[in-house]
């Protein structure tokens, strides 16, 4: 199996976000509005594997409307975004980043890929979806798709970013694996599982990697970096803190296993681009 780490763009956001900010309506508040200086940059990355029953893409990054020449774009990302989660994200998607760019460089084509795997719906993972509307399939969990349509969860997941596309939803179903012993097997054969790990969104899916009795895991947003579950802080922007946390003890546990040959979060800094074959 080949794991391509893509960085599809970047957010300019509160530290709050990666550690520690809470979740409450005061915590988003300041995180909404932190000063310029008082921020920091942080990558959106997502994921092609190349795994040996398909091509999978997961996530999808940011998407070129919303940063037309490559820099930031205030009105650009507010032609995307609602005016609060443009002052949240103050994203921008250098020249070359976007997802059908990087596809591109590597000789491939939407329509090369078997299945587009959205971990969760927030806008940072889904807004380069309408780039991809060729792709074979494009998956999400029933559970986040449930919530994000219903609830108050559509403020911070506009509906506008995937409107009108094929989206395929899939259940998942109990399996000793998370913190909701629930999870998706991709293929059958336990190689690619899309894991429940509740916290950061409710539906939110981590996906674990197998091959040659090793594994790695992309750990979405359940942590921005080692940093959260090594001293069980979570990320701010969770809807439950006591579930972020039984996430983060879950992660420590993968990270302490012999197999495990990383966990990969959806921002952390000290990622870089690259390609693992294992
Ligand atoms: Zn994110």
């Amino acid at each position: 199996m080949k794991l391509h780490i893509l960085r599809c763009g970047q957010i300019r956001v509160s530290p709050a976000a990666a550690i520690s900010g809470g979740s409450g309506a005061a915590d988003t508040a300041r995180m909404l509005t932190a000063r310029e200086r008082e921020r920091v940059t942080l990558p959106v990355f997502c994921y092609l594997i190349e795994h040996p029953k398909g091509l999978v893409l997961v996530d999808t990054g940011w998407c070129r409307e919303i940063s037309p020449r490559g820099d930031y774009d205030p009105k650009a990302v507010r032609r995307v975004l609602p005016g609060q989660l443009a002052a949240l994200y103050r994203p921008c998607l250098p020249e070359g980043e976007a997802v059908y760019e990087q596809l591109a460089a590597l000789g491939l084509r939407p329509e090369d890929l078997d299945c587009v795997l959205l971990t969760h719906m927030d806008a940072d993972h889904m807004a380069g979806l309408r780039h991809l509307r060729k792709a074979k399939r494009m998956l999400v969990a029933e559970d986040e798709y449930f919530w994000s349509c219903r609830t108050v969860y559509k403020l911070r997941q506009p509906m506008s970013l995937w409107e009108g596309l094929p989206l395929e939803r899939y259940y998942y179903r109990g399996m000793p694996l998370g913190t909701n012993r629930w999870a998706y097997d991709l293929f059958g054969d336990e190689s690619l599982m899309l894991i429940n790990l509740p916290g950061h969104t409710d539906g939110m899916a981590v996906i674990r990697l197998e091959s040659g009795g090793k594994f790695l895991i992309l750990a979405a947003d359940a942590a921005f970096s080692p940093k959260n579950w090594q001293e069980l802080r979570p990320p701010g922007l969770g809807f439950d803190r006591g579930m972020q946390l039984k996430a983060l003890r879950w992660l420590r546990e993968q990270a302490e296993d012999p197999a495990c040959l990383g966990i990969f979060c959806s921002h952390d800094p000290a990622v870089k681009p690259q390609i693992l074959t294992f």
